[in-house]
């Protein structure tokens, strides 16, 4: 009898959950067909994937705390490896003096990279013992439909011939669909050939994409987030530069002088984003405005949510009340949560007719750069970011602006209850993306403060330059890149590097994979209904993440999991292991399907 064979293809974080909660799902039942179970990670990093590759540099960091990390499932049916420790207990584990103090620490993503292939190893290691376990260090190219199965074709070497394989069940958790690796501004400027040399599209592997800069000479950054303090770091701690520390705190940036000359680092608002000490999110809160029932009240009946019309109001409600409860607190006061807005306004009206003084808070601000009580005046770029690590370093409990920042990632479980699967009408889920996502990251799910102290002590030695970062006019002319913004004197760049992490715009974003699989019919995009319909650019999926074909047929031997189901699902980039899980219904649905077969061929024997 042939094997049942399920497919695993991407073994980055949820890759890894599958895998686990497939294990787990396997050791309930028992059948007479051997089951093979193929893993496909192109990267080797089983486990952990290209994000969490073990052997990055120490000082990229995660930018959520460590007591957030947990590879194991909190769920009845229990893992099959007796250890499973969280990433703190597995810390502790290595180091046993220093217990139980991991837990409010960022850690750096390699060492996270080491636990979760720690944790991959244990699986793997239990699994071999029960079934057989192929590990494919290669790239799946494309899948296409047999009668009973699915034939996959990969990628085993560059100039070798792509070999096949053929299996019956397949969980696809292959990350952000592609790298962008290109640039718009190839249209622009002298309309010269922008040589590779000038260019680095993609930064990770940071050692080996960024030796590409030269040492000594200028450089541009596209992007101000996360990706952009990766790049920041690599091209001057990385390069032997030392950050000096007195009591604790970062003063002062000594260059090893093998780091660029200059580094101007730019962006569509030029602002960055809001960093978080690891105290942020400790305390649990509970939303008072923005909940079900208050969304459900102000909607009508079979509506659709609009963002505008019956989401954004009651962020900003809750984000001003998270703002006057500690505007409240630090005069001593206290302000009490009324249903219904008018009281709440109230309360805070009374508050400023006491403290004339004090500026009305004003959402908008937030996204401005600007000192959120006292805005009248606009701050600079290194005076905006001593403000934003000010604020960080005073947390949401004592700054005002903080609790409100902050709200955001507070609500984001329920906005994605709404989101999700096309809940908002089609011309709310276009606005979201291209008007509210990204801004909302910047001041939610920032970087830790340690990096931003960073950032700053750069931005003073002088290497760090943010004066050309809201959208200058970049030209390649001249063999160079020429940055220019109103009423400063361009500056030049020999080489320009690409921050931004990849998102899917279009379908022309897709990896090969993706591609493959629509043209075999597999596959098809998500596209949000209404009167003008919104294209996600992201593959259908049905709500427990099975692929969705042309027809509109639900294919219950693919799953989509992991990061590249952003788009219609909501915050699933990220190490979660609840948020969004697919990997749960996929196990059980893997050897409910098996059971079934075995049951079959019982019956069908003579
Ligand atoms: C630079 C960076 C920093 C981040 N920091 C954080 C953080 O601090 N905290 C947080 O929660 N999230 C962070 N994220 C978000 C991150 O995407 C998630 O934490 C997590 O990696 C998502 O897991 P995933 O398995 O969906 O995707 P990935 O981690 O991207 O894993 C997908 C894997 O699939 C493999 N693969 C892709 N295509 C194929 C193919 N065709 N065949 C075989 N293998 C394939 C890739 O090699 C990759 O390893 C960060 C993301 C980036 C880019």
């Amino acid at each position: 009898m042939k094997a049942y064979r399920i497919a695993i293809v991407g073994l980055g974080p949820k890759g890894l959950y599958a895998f686990e909660r497939l294990l787990a799902q396997l050791g309930k039942i028992e059948g007479e067909q051997e089951i093979e179970v193929h893993l496909f990670e192109k990267s080797g990093n089983y486990g952990a994937g290209a994000i969490y590759d073990p052997n990055q540099p120490d000082y990229l960091l995660m930018n959520y705390p460590n007591r957030n990390i947990d590879v194991w499932p909190t769920e009845n049916l229990k893992p099959v490896v007796e250890h499973s420790p969280s990433f703190s207990e597995w810390l502790t584990n290595r180091t046993p003096e220093k217990v139980a103090s991991y837990d409010d620490q960022f850690a750096s993503r390699s060492l996270v990279g080491k636990y979760l292939k720690d944790s991959f190893e244990n699986l793997y290691k239990r699994g071999i013992q029960s079934y057989r376990i192929i590990k494919h260090s290669c790239a799946v190219v494309d899948i296409s439909k047999m009668e009973e199965a699915y034939k996959m074709r990969l990628k085993v070497a560059m100039d070798g011939e792509d070999q096949t394989l053929i299996v019956n069940n397949i969980l696809i958790s292959t990350g952000h669909c592609s790298w962008k690796g290109s640039f718009e501004e190839r249209k622009h400027g002298d309309g010269t050939k922008i040589p590779e040399k000038s260019t680095v599209p993609f930064i990770y592997p940071v050692n080996l994409k960024l030796s590409k800069v030269q040492g000594n000479t200028p450089v541009a950054i596209k992007g101000m987030g996360l990706t952009f303090i990766d790049a920041v770091l690599a091209l001057t701690e990385g390069r032997g530069g030392r950050f000096l520390t007195k009591n604790d705190d970062l003063v002062v940036y000594e260059p090893s002088y093998k780091e660029p000359s200059i580094i101007h680092a730019f962006s569509r608002t030029g602002l960055p984003m809001v960093p978080r000490s690891v105290d942020e999110g400790k305390k649990a809160y509970r939303p008072v405005y923005f909940t079900h029932d208050s969304i459900r009240r102000s909607m009508g009946n079979g509506q659709k949510p609009c963002f505008l019309k019956h989401i954004l109001p009651l962020y900003k409600l809750e984000t001003e009340y998270r703002y006057y409860t500690v505007a409240f607190k630090n005069k001593g006061l206290t302000l009490y949560p009324e249903d219904n807005a008018n009281g709440l306004r109230r309360q805070i009206l009374n508050f400023h007719k006491d403290y004339t003084e004090e500026y009305p808070f004003r959402f908008e601000n937030m996204f401005r750069s600007v000192d959120i009580q006292n805005p009248s005046v606009k701050l600079g770029p290194l005076a905006y970011l001593r403000y934003l690590v000010e604020e960080a370093e005073l947390g949401s409990e004592k700054s005002p602006f903080m609790a409100a920042a902050m709200t955001w990632g507070k609500i984001s479980g329920l906005f994605r209850s709404v989101y999700n699967f096309g809940g908002m009408t089609a011309e709310s889920h276009q606005m979201f993306e291209q008007n509210f996502r990204s801004q909302l990251n910047r001041i939610s799910y920032g970087p830790p403060l340690t990096n931003m102290k960073k950032i700053v002590a750069l931005v003073e030695s002088g290497i760090l330059n943010l004066d050309y970062a809201k959208k200058p006019n970049l030209l390649w002319k001249q063999n160079r890149w020429h940055l220019g913004v109103k009423n400063r004197k361009p500056v030049e760049a020999e080489m320009l590097v690409d921050a931004r992490i990849p998102t899917n715009v279009s379908q022309a974003d897709w990896s090969p994979l993706l591609k493959g699989m629509q043209k075999n019919e597999l596959l098809r995009e998500f596209i949000v209904p209404g009167k003008k319909s919104y294209n996600t650019s992201c593959p259908e999926i049905d709500r427990s993440g099975r692929l969705v074909d042309p027809e509109g047929n639900i294919n219950n031997d693919i799953t989509l999991y992991g990061t590249l189901t952003e788009g219609i699902v909501y915050d699933n980039d990220s190490l979660s292991r609840e948020c969004n899980n697919f990997a749960s219904s996929w196990a059980l649905r893997t050897v409910e399907k098996y059971s079934e077969i075995q049951l079959n061929s019982k019956i069908e024997a003579p």
